[in-house]
């Protein structure tokens, strides 16, 4: 096998636009961590599928697999370095395929993914997502590669082709990277500085997605409301996320705009207003607490105190009626006691999340958190807290959802349930789940009354 090479930065973006080299090949993607990565998971599936492959059913049947990894916590990255170990034994049956590993952990750990995985043929970074098709080509030439690159090349890449899991729903990437330094988080390492896309840009691809069937689409960015601050020009007031909000309402065929995520330090009142005020927005909104202690918040360098936290969400509430909620909560920050998580706890039962996903704290090396290893706190301690704050927000989602039952409503299909296919699973505007009997076919609007709710999910009869 020969040496992994490191191409270094290039200096000219080169497109790989030319005709398909791998009819007939078959690629597999595996997505670990976010949306942002399911989102890049789909432009390189749509890459391949330009390249002349089409997907496979496993990884078995595959000649090109992509896993795309992800840091954010030390559980994701066991289970990368799993999944490449059981990938060895794919590709040693099948000596012709290619794997390739890209995303954040591979961003992160660059020369440990090749020193732990050195059957990995391609290694590639967040920021030259584009270039695998340049890569591949190289390791089948050449053998296996790296290219990592510390930051973007251009703008943020808006014109790859997409491969939709959904016809119906489509994401659209806003701005890449984060100017925020929060203490736990690795994002700002391995998606660099914020960089927002043109406005002009941004509509033109939700106009098309229009054309092209789509009803939904979900705008994507580490910080939303933040949006713009880099596009500000002499003398002109740079664009703003709540400007942008009502365009992308706007455009003819759009029905409903999602967007994820916003930060509470930023959240300001023309949002909420740009959200009520444009029908095709969802009353929706995920608004990260991590923590409801003051000292903790401060740590965290969140840039906001529980008071102000509840402040802004009763803002949002006041003017979106019906707003579904739903937060991030990290449990067992180093130094957290236990008057802080009943901090905690106190926020969650004032807020009254619709739902949260809860975090045990696992340090990411290279975070500040990471090196306040004096302070960790004793994972049975961790464990008996999570289990009382999962509790907690268990009991207050059911809540939440039997608000619901008694309600009619509109609902999107997303398809078949996977549990049971005589059943369709269904999406309200705040993003709930709802499972109705009989079949309404996928990207379909169907009236639904709300008949039953349980912690994740609402049941409901059409209409
Ligand atoms: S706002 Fe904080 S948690 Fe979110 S991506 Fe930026 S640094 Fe990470």
């Amino acid at each position: 096998m020969s040496q992994p090479v490191a191409l270094g930065t290039p200096s000219v973006r080169t497109q790989e636009w030319r005709r398909p080299t791998r009819e007939g090949k078959r690629y597999f993607v595996r997505t670990f961590g976010c949306q942002m990565n399911e989102h890049d998971s789909e432009r390189i599936a749509g890459l391949f599928e330009a390249d002349g492959m089409r997907p496979a059913e496993s990884v078995g049947e595959a000649d090109v697999v992509f896993v795309n990894t992800c840091t954010i916590r030390e559980n994701a990255d066991n289970r990368l370095y799993g999944t490449l170990g059981h990938l060895k034994s794919v590709k040693d049956a099948s000596p012709g395929s290619r794997l390739v590993v890209g995303g954040c952990a591979a961003q992160k750990d660059r020369d440990l993914v090749r020193d732990r995985a050195p059957w990995v043929d391609v290694v590639l970074g967040t920021h030259n997502l584009d270039r695998i098709l340049a890569l591949l080509d190289h390791a089948e030439e050449w053998g296996p590669v790296t290219e990592i690159l510390d930051e973007p090349v251009g703008a943020v890449a808006s014109d790859l082709p997409t491969r939709r899991e959904q016809q119906h729903a489509a994401w659209v990437s806003i701005q890449t990277g984060c100017n925020n330094t929060c203490t736990f988080c690795i994002v700002p390492s391995v998606r660099g500085q914020e960089i927002s896309r043109r406005p002009g840009d941004v509509i033109r691809e939700v106009r098309a997605l229009a054309a092209d069937g789509v009803l939904e689409v979900t705008l994507l960015g580490q910080n939303v409301n933040t949006y713009g601050r880099d596009l500000a020009l002499d003398g002109k007031r740079s664009p703003i996320f709540a400007d942008l909000l009502r365009r992308v309402g706007e455009v003819d065929g759009i029905e409903r705009v999602r967007f994820t995520s916003p930060h509470p330090a930023d959240m300001k009142e023309d949002v909420a207003l740009a959200m009520a005020e444009t029908p095709a927005v969802c009353e929706q909104l995920h608004l990260p607490l991590q923590s409801g202690s003051r000292r903790i918040l401060s740590r965290m360098h969140r840039g906001y105190t529980p008071e102000r936290f509840l402040e802004r969400l009763a803002m949002m509430r006041e003017h979106v009626p019906d707003l579904t909620v739903s937060t991030d909560i990290i449990v067992g920050f180093p130094g957290e006691t236990e008057e802080d998580f009943q901090a905690t706890l106190d926020v969650v039962g004032e807020a009254r999340f619709d739902s949260a996903f809860m975090f045990i704290f696992s340090p990411r090396p290279g975070t500040a958190a990471a090196g306040l290893e004096d302070e960790f706190i004793d994972p049975d301690v961790v464990q008996e807290r999570f289990q009382r704050l999962l509790a907690l927000q268990s009991g207050i989602s059911r809540e939440q959802n039997e608000g619901w039952v008694g309600r009619e409503l509109s609902a999107l299909s997303e398809g078949p349930s996977e549990k049971d296919p005589n059943r369709t699973t269904m999406r309200t505007r705040g993003g709930r789940l709802l499972h109705v009997d009989g079949d309404v076919p996928e990207g379909t609007f169907a009236d639904v009354r709300v008949d039953g709710a349980a912690t994740f999910y609402l049941t409901g009869s059409l209409l």
